[in-house]
């Protein structure tokens, strides 16, 4: 019996040496969109992991306190294009753990992936493109003619011309194809596709990629075919073609910014992807909260026919750099060039973006890059503006529309999501540790890359990369988000 209670106490007493959490957050109000969790808790981390979530005090080798603090899950950005340290930083500061280039997609999954392995901040993922697959095809591979990207603009678009203008054969088709499984054997998530990029692709070419996503269980991720009211080619066109791919093939379709693609049209957009959802098709969408879009000004998006589409003309076109408006021989100057200028497209109206992001089937979603101010403010925004001022969201809806929302859309593509975008015990330790109530956006048109103010920590799979509202140097904790080898 002495034994016995001897025995006892040596379980009892490893049992509490074992409950030495590698990290603790100690008594914020932790939030789970999930299970709905909006409590004070105190949260143990191990190896990577959340391993406890109580209202009892957990001991620690490191304790945070998060006092007076919301304890949320690391903001997952399914449409982020700047893939650079800079971009990641400012990211970070943003409260975003996870940024991947799901839109368009990179030309290259393999070289990506190895050249972010141990080099990156936050986690990161890709698509396989269907505007990169199509150019290499077509003879003109992205990356590789005289074109130049300028001030670190990712290079993912082509310049236009044949490649993005032509129709493809059917032998071309294939090819495409072809390449695009081999991206997708190399790791990527979904098929992305910029068809307002290649406006060559015939709505055959389109339903064929549809099929080949639908064939390989990954979904797509498309930027539509056109903007505006003009018909043929109006939001609602664009809107209906995906929607049509989707049905007739059985892919899964996330629409990408829906308040830029679908400007005025925005709220019908929505009603249109409610009434697919509502007639059993798995459509999930997403949207930035700025006026202004950004993209490349030889692309195909301003080809002829650009003016009346999108209801602007030259003088709502700036340069981020340098804040100049266009005219009519500047545009022509740029959209000729085999240079990549970026260019701000003041398009859209406040009314529409507030309409848009308290939808409750709207997402956040970045499109960050460089010389736009969504890179490094859109999370932090959304609290500041529709959290605090506006209150036309909560913080749990806020936090969802950033954590759950996307990880379940990006469980379409791999089981590792299902750890991601909550704050429960076996989840994923990417954690935001923010003030709700100074947490903002100090990135402007003019300064597109201040960093967000208000994330005190960001911990991404267990280590503290944000510190006491500092980013620690030398770390790089941010894991690739891969489709499993050998997935059909
Ligand atoms: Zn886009």
């Amino acid at each position: 019996m002495r034994l016995l209670t001897l025995c006892l106490l040596l379980l009892a007493s490893s049992a509490l040496i074992a409950q030495q959490y590698d990290l603790v957050i100690e008594g914020g109000r932790v939030l789970d969109p999930e299970t709905g969790l909006d409590a004070v808790r105190n949260v143990g981390i191990n190896g990577g992991r959340i391993a406890r979530i109580s209202a009892d005090t957990l001991q620690g080798r490191r304790v945070i306190s998060a006092k007076n603090l919301v304890v949320a899950p690391g903001f997952i950005d399914l449409h982020q294009h700047g893939q650079d340290l800079a971009s990641e930083r400012v990211k970070a500061f943003d409260g975003v753990s996870t940024a991947l280039e799901l839109e368009i997609g990179v030309p290259d999954v393999a070289q990506f992936l190895k050249s972010k392995e141990g080099h990156s901040l936050i986690n990161y993922g890709t698509s396989a493109s269907h505007v990169a697959a199509r150019a290499l095809v077509f003879g003109a591979p992205i990356g590789s003619g005289p074109s130049k990207t300028h001030a670190g603009i990712p290079e993912i678009l082509p310049k236009s011309g044949s490649a993005t203008d032509e129709h493809a054969t059917p032998e071309q088709i294939e090819a495409i194809e072809k390449r695009l499984r081999t991206e997708l054997d190399a790791g990527a998530l979904a098929v992305g596709m910029g068809i307002q990029y290649t406006p060559g692709a015939t709505r055959l070419e389109v339903i064929e990629m549809f099929r080949l996503a639908a064939a390989r269980s990954v979904p797509v991720y498309t930027h539509m075919r056109s903007t505006g009211r003009v018909e043929p080619g109006s939001a609602i066109e664009a809107t209906s073609e995906v929607i049509g791919a989707a049905a007739i093939t059985g892919a899964s379709l996330h629409i990408v910014h829906i308040n830029s693609s679908c400007l005025r049209d925005a709220p019908e957009c929505l009603s249109m992807v409610a009434g697919a959802r509502a007639r059993g098709l798995d459509v999930t969408t997403e949207a930035y909260p700025y006026t202004a879009g950004m993209t490349a000004l030889n692309s195909a998006l301003f080809n002829p026919g650009w003016r009346e589409k999108l209801g602007i003309s030259y003088g709502e076109l700036v340069i981020p750099d340098t804040g100049e408006h266009l005219t009519k021989e500047r545009f022509d100057e740029l959209h000729n060039s085999s240079t990549t200028h970026s260019v701000l497209i003041y398009a859209n109206t406040q009314e529409v973006v507030d309409q848009v992001i308290p939808h409750p089937l709207v997402m956040i979603a970045s499109d960050g890059a460089e010389g736009h101010p969504r890179n490094a403010g859109t999370y932090s925004r959304i609290f500041a503006q529709y959290v605090r001022e506006k209150q036309t969201l909560t913080l749990m809806d806020a936090v969802r529309k950033m954590t759950l929302m996307p990880a379940q859309v990006l469980e379409r593509s791999t089981p590792a999501a299902r750890t991601k975008g909550r704050l429960q015990e076996g989840a994923d330790a990417d954690i935001g540790v923010f003030d709700p109530q100074t947490i903002s956006d100090r990135s402007t048109y003019q300064f597109p890359m201040e960093p967000s103010v208000g994330v005190h920590y960001l911990i991404v799979g267990g280590t503290v990369l944000i510190d006491q509202s500092k980013l620690v140097p030398n770390l790089f904790p941010g894991r690739a988000i891969v489709r499993p080898s050998g997935t059909q």
